[in-house]
C-alpha cells in the first residue's frame, strides 16, 4: 500500500497546481526532493554480532524555514515513503502556517525485536550520519512511527557531543531536557480541534458521538483519551494485533494501561474483539484513521459509516477514495490540517528552546487551538469558494505559500 503514497500525493500536487494556475517551472521545483540522503548504519547488537541498517533523511522544501519532519523505525520503510512524507510535511507546515519547510527519515529496522541498547546505538549512529545536514536551523527531527522522547533524546545528547548543548536540534523531547508541556498530546489534540471545527459546521453534536480508532499510538491513544474527555464514546480501536469494541465506550484509561501491560489493546476485559477491517466500518459519528498509510481503499470507503473523519495519521485516504467518500456525503479533513497539532507544537518547543523558556500547558493548548481553528476556517473557506474537497483546498493554500517564498528568496 505504502509505495502508493508517492504518485498519490504527487496527483493531489497536480490538482492543486492546476486549479492555482503554477508555472511548469514552479512545479518541478516543488516536486523533487531538496535533498536526499541514505545512510548506512553499522550497529553491534548485543549479541555481538554487526549488523547493517540503513537509513534515510529527505529534505522536500525550506523556502518558508528550516526543514521539519519525523523519524520512523520501521522494517519496510522505503525512500518513496520518505519523499512522500517529507512533502507531506512542507504542505503541513504551510497549510498552518509556521515558518518550517518539510522533511522526514527514517530507518528500516524493527525496533520491537531490538533491545533498548541497540536502539540507542542506532540512533546515535543514524544522527552521527545524518549530523552534516540537520541543525536547529537547518533541519529539526521530530518523533514518528515506533519513535518517541526517549529516542529524541539520544538524537539531541548525539548531537550535543559535537555541537555543545543544542535543545533545539530536536522537538518531542522529554520535559526535562527541554521538551514542550503538551507536546506527546498536540497531534491528538489538533485532531480534535479540527473535528469539533467540522462537526460545528455540519451540526453535529461531538457530546455523546460514537468514535472509532485506527490505532492506539501517540496519536490515536491520545484523541482517544481528549475525545472521551469532551464527551465523546470511544467505542471501538485498533493496533497493529487487532481491534476491541464497546458499545457504551471504552474506558480509555484503563484500556491504556492494558495497552502498557500486556503490549496490545486485544484482550482488554469487557470488549469484544473484532477485526481491523470491521473497525473502519463500525457505525460511528467520527472515525480517527491513526496508524499508517492507506488504510482506507476504494473497496473499504463503500462500507464506512462515519458521518466525519479526521486522518490522524499521514496519507490514510488514497486519492482515488475522496471522490467516492465525497459522493457519499462523508466529510473528511485532511490529514496536512487534521494531524498538523504536532508540527505547531512542535514550534512552540523550538520556540521555547530558543528563547530558554517554558511556556506552561495552557498556553500551549490555546496557541495550538488558535492555530487549528483559523486553519480550519480558511482551508474550509477556499473549499466553498473554489467548489472542491477540503484536501484540495488544503493543498492549494499550502502550495501557494510554498511557491511565494520560493519565488521571493529568487530562482
Ligand atoms: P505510533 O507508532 O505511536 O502508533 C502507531 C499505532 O498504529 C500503533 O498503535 C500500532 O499498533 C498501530 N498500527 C500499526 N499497524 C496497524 C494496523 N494495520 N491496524 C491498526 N493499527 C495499526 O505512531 P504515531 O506517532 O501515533 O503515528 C501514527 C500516524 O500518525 C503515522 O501516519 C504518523 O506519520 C502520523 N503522525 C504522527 C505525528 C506525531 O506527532 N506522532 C504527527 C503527525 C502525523
Amino acid at each position: 500500500m505504502k509505495q502508493k503514497l508517492l504518485p498519490a500525493i504527487l496527483a493531489q500536487f497536480g490538482e492543486a497546481s492546476d486549479r492555482l494556475g503554477l508555472s511548469d517551472e514552479m512545479r518541478t521545483l516543488l516536486r523533487i526532493p531538496y535533498r536526499e540522503l541514505k545512510v548506512e548504519i553499522p550497529v553491534r547488537m548485543d549479541n555481538g554480532r554487526l549488523k547493517v541498517f540503513i537509513g534515510y533523511r529527505v529534505q522536500h522544501n525550506g523556502a518558508r524555514g528550516p526543514y521539519k519532519g519525523g523519524v520512523r523505525y520501521y522494517p519496510s520503510l522505503n525512500l518513496d515513503e520518505v519523499r512522500a512524507l517529507a512533502m507531506l510535511m512542507t504542505w503541513k507546515s504551510a497549510v498552518v502556517d509556521i515558518p518550517f519547510g518539510g522533511a522526514k527519515g527514517g530507518v528500516c529496522c524493527d525496533p520491537k525485536k531490538m533491545s533498548s541498547d541497540e536502539l540507542q546505538r542506532l540512533t546515535r549512529a543514524f544522527i552521527s550520519k545524518i549530523d552534516l545536514i540537520i541543525g536547529p536551523s537547518r533541519d529539526i527531527p521530530a518523533p514518528d512511527v515506533n519513535t518517541n522522547a526517549q529516542v529524541m533524546a539520544w538524537m539531541m545528547d548525539e548531537y550535543g557531543k559535537h555541537h555543545g548543548y543544542t535543545p533545539a536540534i530536536v522537538t518531542g523531547k522529554p520535559i526535562e531536557l527541554g521538551g514542550s508541556l503538551e507536546r506527546e498530546q498536540a497531534t491528538g489534540r489538533g485532531c480534535v480541534f479540527t473535528a469539533f471545527e467540522a462537526a460545528k459546521l455540519l451540526g453535529m453534536k461531538l457530546e455523546g458521538a460514537r468514535v472509532a480508532i485506527q490505532g492506539f499510538g501517540k496519536v490515536g491513544a491520545n484523541a482517544a483519551q481528549i475525545l472521551e474527555e469532551a464527551g465523546c464514546r470511544v467505542i471501538a480501536v485498533s493496533d497493529s494485533q487487532g481491534a476491541v469494541y464497546q458499545r457504551n465506550g471504552l474506558p480509555v484509561s484503563k484500556l491504556l494501561a492494558h495497552k502498557k501491560k500486556s503490549g496490545t489493546v486485544v484482550g482488554f476485559p469487557g470488549a469484544s474483539a473484532m477485526t481491523q477491517e470491521a473497525l473502519l466500518e463500525t457505525e460511528c459519528e467520527l472515525l480517527v484513521p491513526a496508524a499508517l498509510e492507506g488504510a482506507i481503499t476504494s473497496k473499504n470507503a463503500r462500507k464506512i459509516h462515519a458521518r466525519l473523519i479526521a486522518e490522524g495519521a499521514n496519507g490514510p485516504i488514497l486519492p482515488e477514495v475522496d471522490p467516492i467518500l465525497e459522493k457519499r456525503k462523508i466529510f473528511v479533513i485532511p490529514d496536512i490540517l487534521a494531524n498538523a497539532g504536532g508540527v505547531v507544537v512542535s514550534y512552540f518547543e523550538w520556540v521555547q528552546n530558543f528563547q530558554h523558556y517554558a511556556w506552561e500547558g495552557q498556553q500551549v493548548n490555546r496557541e495550538l487551538q488558535k492555530v487549528m481553528a483559523r486553519s480550519f476556517a480558511l482551508v474550509h473557506s477556499l473549499a466553498q469558494k473554489e467548489k472542491t474537497t477540503m484536501r484540495t483546498a488544503a493543498y492549494m493554500i499550502a502550495i501557494e505559500k510554498v511557491a511565494r517564498a520560493t519565488d521571493l528568496r529568487g530562482l
